[in-house]
């Protein structure tokens, strides 16, 4: 068999989709399955449509990610320069083959001439297609004579080089995933294969690469399925082996209508990008995963199950049980929806499993924006304790921000509901209990205390929630007697005589 090699091509245009990220987890995934090499190939020979920083932006988020290329724009490799624009050189002389061996003819047409003959087709009331039919009709090498094309070359005529569809013939296309599709030729546009600028088009450009750079399947966006046919003709016409293809099922909005769009995540709550991502003109920001506080393992096994499943029920799966579970034929034909509530569940779930190094330092990056630089063994109990009800990196500053700084103001609707005359003095009582275990104990305490409200017949709702509004500010945090053991006895009851003096009630 022959040895399996895949790449993952983007145009730098902007910031990578999450359904590009699939593609490229999908193609990882299949190229690790079978000792393959995986390869990143920049395809920007549209020059219209680059963005400065978005190539840098991709690499960046592979590396967050932690998918690794064998080959690559950034690495090098022995297929390079992986760049197609650092290739122009070679596709030209891909270009004047097919012209010359009849697979591809020489295009005058000016895009006047052009607009013109569409106009007149649409006032027909039918469409203009640059194909079999129409090609007799108009300015290229096909009606033109040799010496005339000679003399329009060399005056430096602008000129394009178009694919010339065989008439009525049927074409196949093997995809992995769906099966054959099959195309009458006549339905097809003679498209450009090389533009007047001196470029490629991407289907030139991405069909030579393929082959020089040995690329076995090409698994990419079933928004390329349309584009199939031309290349497996072009295969055909270059004599050469064509890869398998498989064509990824779209990624849908959560609602299942629609494919999902760059600015659905933003309106609907998550992100659609790796990073976050400023737009270099407007200075527009979208948000992205990283950002977000979301792991990337966890967004690679999320973004694993949109479309694919192993076919049992197990859902968690680092990148190597990936690698070993994951196959072509299990991958679903039709689109998969986003689902915000799975994405936190992943995350929430790897959160959990994440070794207490990497939290630490995430957490430390998240309090150095706050200028606090806590103790290690304090903030890592501190993530021992709050970490089962954080989803996203951001909430252990969010959640525990009160282990750090203490309240200075206070839940009015907590105050209205708890607080009522008498609270302070119960609460000093609660104080001077806890001066009394001594070293300090939790369970102690929270006996001690239990015992003290029970005694007084109090309501404990009231008291409790009004001690956790002197101690957080709110009604909100983990167990009261497990945050006195981190805040120390002095602390809480500095924050409890703060409370008495700042909350007053009549
Ligand atoms: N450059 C194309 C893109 O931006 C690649 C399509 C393909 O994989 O053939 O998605």
């Amino acid at each position: 068999m022959k040895k399996v090699r895949v790449r993952f091509a983007p145009s730098p245009t902007g910031p990578l989709h999450i359904g590009g990220v699939r593609t490229a987890l999908y193609n990882y995934l299949f190229a690790k399955q079978n000792y393959g090499d995986f390869i990143l190939r920049i395809e920007d020979t549209d020059q219209t449509r680059f963005v400065p920083g978005a190539e840098e932006y991709i690499i960046e988020a592979f590396e967050w990610l932690g998918i690794p290329f064998d080959e690559g724009v950034h690495i090098g490799g022995k297929y390079g320069p992986y760049k197609q624009s650092e290739r122009k050189v070679i596709y030209l002389q891909y270009a004047l083959e097919l012209v010359n061996n009849g697979w591809a003819y020489y295009a005058f047409d000016t895009p006047a001439d052009l607009e013109q003959r569409r106009a007149q087709a649409e006032a027909e009331k039918k469409t203009f297609q640059y194909d079999a039919r129409s090609r007799g009709g108009l300015c290229n090498s096909l009606t033109l004579t040799p010496a005339e094309v000679e003399q329009r070359i060399h005056a430096d005529e602008p000129y394009v080089i178009r694919f010339k569809y065989p008439e009525n013939s049927e074409i196949l296309v093997h995809d992995l995933i769906r099966g054959e599709v099959r195309i009458n030729s006549n339905l097809l546009d003679d498209k450009v294969l090389y533009k007047s600028d001196g470029m490629p088009t991407y289907h030139l450009a991405n069909i030579v690469d393929d082959h020089l750079m040995e690329i076995s399947h090409v698994i990419r966006g079933e928004e390329w399925l349309p584009s199939a046919p031309l290349h497996v003709m072009l295969y055909q016409a270059f004599g050469w082996e064509a890869p398998q293809f498989a064509h990824l099922p779209l990624l849908l909005k959560p609602d299942g209508n629609g494919k999902l769009s760059k600015r659905d995540g933003d309106r609907l709550g998550f992100p659609v990008f790796p990073l976050l991502w400023k737009d270099p003109k407007s200075g527009e920001i979208s948000s992205g995963y990283r950002e977000s506080g979301y792991l990337p393992e966890a967004v690679i096994n999320m973004l694993a199950l949109l479309g694919w499943n192993p076919g049992t029920e197990q859902e968690i799966m680092d990148l190597p049980t990936l690698v070993s579970l994951f196959s072509i034929e299990k991958i679903s034909k039709s689109g998969a929806k986003f689902d915000l509530e799975k994405a936190k569940w992943f995350n929430h779930a790897y959160i959990q499993m994440a070794p207490d190094t990497l939290l630490l330092d995430l957490f430390q990056k998240e309090l150095q924006k706050h200028n606090i630089h806590p103790d290690t063994d304090y903030l890592l109990k501190i993530i021992n304790l709050m970490k089962e009800r954080v989803h996203f990196i951001p909430e252990f500053w969010e959640q525990c921000a009160f282990f750090f700084v203490a309240p200075t103001d206070y839940d009015e609707q907590v105050i209205k509901k708890r607080w009522k005359p008498g609270t302070d003095v119960h609460l000093k009582k609660i104080s001077d209990i806890l001066s009394s275990v001594q070293p300090f104990n939790k369970e102690k305490a929270h006996n001690l205390v239990m015992e003290y409200i029970q005694g007084t017949e109090l309501n404990m709702g009231q008291i409790m929630n009004s001690f956790r509004l002197s101690l957080v500010g709110a009604a909100k945090g983990p167990d009261m007697f497990e945050i006195i053991d981190l805040l120390g006895v002095a602390e809480t009851q500095k924050r409890i005589a703060r409370a008495i003096e700042t909350i007053i009630v009549n």
